[in-house]
């Protein structure tokens, strides 16, 4: 049964990750809208309503927008923390069951628990996940606005990382955006440079790791191919050569990652 995980939109057009571990199905982010999800789904094969969970890391638009539709629509109940369904402007009684998440406190779904921790991002009680089932670690952190010791810890040995490289940082400098917004993305609550995502590699990647995916690129501030480069370089310094990387794609299911 194992372990299947297809990113079906990533950055900040939407995000969705189908994580599938030991039959279970999580639906990682709900960024689009509830029918665009429907459609990504079906056309990696996967029957909407046989969705078991909807996750949510937190409440923006990119990560939440089709979740109460999707989650009523199908059926599916909804995971995540209290203050994220607040911020969205939803109750217990907007989706078709609600289950609490809080940060430091592993949930059990029975084939799969979700261990999820605090990150640095400007949202309510934003989370990075570990998911873990037939002795499979999937690490998922996206929107982390600087990799403190806590993402640090939590994401250690994972066999499959979902991680930010969100910009480059000369890119975002002499880029397009009004300061504002550059100083939003490169803030301490903002989002993860490739220089940081490589740096982060580094600092959990272990012997398990086969799959890193990058993630919630820019479209305006980065390329798939700097992203990688940084990330393979980092690797590389610590002998980890064997690790496949590869960038989620940003408005389409990207190739499902499988052990
Ligand atoms: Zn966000
Ligand atoms: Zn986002």
């Amino acid at each position: 049964m194992g372990l299947r995980i297809v990113p079906l939109a990533s950055g900040s057009n939407g995000n969705s990750t189908l994580v599938e571990i030991g039959g279970t199905r999580l639906l990682v982010d709900a960024g689009l809208s509830a029918k665009a999800l429907g459609v990504a789904l079906e056309s990696v094969g996967v029957a909407p309503g046989s969705i078991d969970w909807i996750v949510l890391s937190h409440e923006h638009h990119d990560h939440a927008r089709g979740a109460v539709r999707f989650s009523r629509k199908h059926n599916v109940p909804l995971i995540c923390s209290w203050p994220t369904l607040d911020a969205m402007e939803a109750s217990p009684a907007h989706v078709a069951s609600w289950q609490p998440l809080e940060p430091g406190r592993v949930l059990d779904l029975g084939k799969v628990t979700i261990d999820p921790f605090s990150i640095p991002h400007d949202a309510v009680d934003p989370l990075g996940f570990v998911f873990e089932g037939e002795g499979i670690r999937v690490g998922v952190a996206t929107d982390v606005g600087h990799a403190t010791a806590r993402v640090v810890e939590h994401l250690q040995d994972c066999h499959v990382l979902l991680v930010e490289s969100n910009h480059d940082d000369d890119m975002l400098r002499d880029g397009p955006y009004p300061w504002h917004l550059k100083e939003r993305v490169r803030g301490r609550l903002g989002h993860l440079s490739n220089y940081e995502a490589a740096w982060l590699l580094e600092q959990v990647v272990g012997d398990n790791c086969c799959n890193v995916l990058l993630g919630h690129l820019s479209e305006q501030n980065n390329t798939p191919e700097l992203a990688v480069e940084s990330a393979r370089k980092a690797l590389a310094r610590g002998g980890r050569d064997s690790i496949e990387v590869r960038v989620a794609e940003r408005r389409r299911p990207s190739p499902a990652v499988e052990l």
